[in-house]
């Protein structure tokens, strides 16, 4: 028995939520505005957590590869 992919889902699960979004929707993969703050805040917490020292060595030797 072939599998034919009769029943594409247009809709997929806001992963805050768990509710359904529909594939084209301009808060993708949110199901609304709400949600996607709600993602960037799990982001920004992360921030905390992750404190990278900004060293002021960022010199690096170019070197010239002039082949040819
Ligand atoms: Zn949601």
């Amino acid at each position: 028995m072939p599998q034919y992919w009769t029943g594409i889902e247009s809709t997929m699960k806001c992963p805050i939520c768990k509710r359904e979004v529909k594939i084209g929707d301009p808060e993708m993969p949110f199901c609304s505005e709400r949600c996607r703050i709600i993602d960037l805040g799990n982001w920004a917490s992360e921030k905390y957590v992750i404190s990278t020292p900004a060293r002021p060595d960022d010199l690096r030797a170019q070197e010239d590869d002039d082949a040819g």
